[in-house]
């Protein structure tokens, strides 16, 4: 059987998006397809995609979705090739980097603050390229557990460091909104790795830094 819903109008694409919309502007995410998507769950819900609040939803959601999933067209790995050779051989920790992913069971937001260190061993990177890993790795469909080691594990296998550490805080909405409804209830994950898994005396010493309050370090 022939698809008989018409595609939709392309009055009702946001005259902001840059040129006709069968030209995706995004590198490889598929707008026109994605907005053929929000229209039907619009119609599925029972909504009327063509009422004037909703006209422009669709090319909204699809330029959302593409910001929100940019980590899947790029390596975050390479916010670490750039390093300093440093006889420094103290903990390197930057702490509460905000991040906002998407759950990819639900694709509802989850959001949270993210602590990474790193033991180095001869090799350092800028702290803002902690975060943009972070990032990176973040603007996916995911989940809290993977987007921890990922972290970790980069850091491990781009600066070879003694010990790297990821720690993670999260609120998922969809559990905040729907289902079990623990509302303010926060998800804790962490990836340990080298001297931060296997020295009891390290392990504890990262983690209080972590999680010391109120930049009192
Ligand atoms: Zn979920």
């Amino acid at each position: 059987m022939p698809p008989t819903r018409p595609n939709p109008d392309p009055r009702h694409r946001d005259p902001s998006a840059a040129g006709p919309s069968t030209t995706p502007s995004d590198d490889a995410v598929d707008l026109p397809r994605i907005e053929r998507a929000v229209r039907e769950i619009l119609l599925a819900v029972g909504e009327d995609p063509d009422r004037e609040g909703l006209l422009k939803t669709p090319n909204r959601v699809a330029r959302a979705y593409a910001e929100l999933m940019a980590g899947l067209r790029e390596d975050p790995r390479r916010h670490l090739k750039t390093v300093f050779t440093e006889r420094y051989d103290e903990v390197v920790l930057l702490r509460d980097i905000e991040f906002h992913s998407l759950c990819e069971h639900h694709l509802l937001p989850f959001t949270g603050r993210a602590h990474v260190a790193y033991l180095p061993d001869g090799k350092v990177v800028g702290l803002s390229k902690l975060a943009r890993l972070v990032e990176g790795f973040a603007r996916r469909p995911q989940v809290q557990e993977r987007l921890t080691t990922q972290v970790a594990d980069a850091l491990v296998e781009e600066l070879s460091p003694a010990g790297a550490a990821c720690v993670i805080e999260a609120t998922h909405t969809c559990m905040t909104m729907r289902g079990a409804k623990k509302h303010g209830s926060t998800m804790v994950t962490s990836a340990l790795r080298g001297v931060f898994k296997d020295n009891a005396s390290s392990r504890a010493e990262i983690l209080s830094l972590m999680h010391a309050k109120g930049g009192s370090l």
